[in-house]
């Protein structure tokens, strides 16, 4: 099971450091920085929103992108403790996660919300890297498919274009347990969102980075990530480290 796609696609390694870091965090920018060399993938650390900035700076003079992990969906106004788009923008980031499971669970989130934080992203020039997944539950009861169809129909905005949006997806039992799904169980879900991404976006359907999320490390990234119609990982806890990450990235070394 090899990746085959006939559309040459740049994969995506992103990281997500959650609710993790401080400034001194910074000091792992320098050592990623340091390993990254020519990459065969493009890649992006999230931070959280108060080492944007920061972070920004220091990823200064190389390739590494840098990203948030949430969004408001309105441009400015009386919301309290939230963040805009073009605030992160601003700050110095080129993409944003939006409707992760934990933001989805935690903040009640409906694949509406992610729509319209999605459609914020784009309107403010950021990457928008959309998260779909299904619970154990769901996979148990056989409903993967028909779960993630929903969540990608509902939380796509029309505007979205293979080179502004990323779709992430992450399992939400695979996430930060060091459980995986078997190789066939990805090749199945990156399948049927390829199937859907072509069926509404056309040939640029063919063209979107489908990245999967969930308990990704330097042990199982090869395995993962050269499969078919999956481009690039988004990965949590291992993110953290810039050994970890460089180790994950290595999965795309010859
Ligand atoms: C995530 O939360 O996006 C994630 C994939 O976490 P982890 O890699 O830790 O499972």
């Amino acid at each position: 099971m090899t990746n085959k796609s006939t559309h040459p696609i740049k994969p995506l390694v992103a990281g997500n450091w959650k609710m993790n870091g401080l400034r001194a965090s910074l000091a792992e920018i320098t050592r990623l920085k340091a390993g990254l060399g020519d990459a065969a993938a493009d890649v992006l650390i999230c931070p959280p929103a108060t080492l944007v900035a920061a972070m920004a700076d220091a990823a200064a003079g190389s390739t590494l992108m840098v990203g948030g992990q949430d969004c408001h969906q309105l441009a400015a106004g009386a919301h309290t403790g939230d963040i805009s788009a073009a605030m992160l923008r601003d700050a110095g980031a080129s993409a944003v996660i939006v409707g992760h499971s934990e933001r989805r669970t935690d903040h009640g989130e409906t694949d509406l919300v992610v729509r319209s934080k999605a459609e914020a992203a784009l309107r403010a020039d950021l990457v928008a890297i959309i998260c779909v997944g299904e619970t154990a539950d769901q996979r148990k009861a056989g409903r993967t498919l028909e779960l993630i169809a929903g969540q990608l129909e509902n939380s796509m905005p029309d505007m979205a274009h293979s080179a502004t949006t990323v779709i992430a997806y992450e399992p939400v039992w695979a996430i930060g347990t060091g459980l995986t799904p078997t190789p066939a169980d990805i090749v199945e879900v990156h399948g049927l969102m390829r199937d859907r991404l072509a069926q509404r976006f056309g040939g640029d359907g063919h063209a979107f980075r489908l990245l999967y999320g969930g308990s990704v490390k330097p042990a199982n990234a090869r395995d993962l990530l050269h499969l078919a119609n999956v481009n690039g990982a988004l990965v949590g806890g291992a993110s953290l480290k810039a050994d970890d990450f460089l180790g994950i990235l290595a999965a795309y070394h010859a």
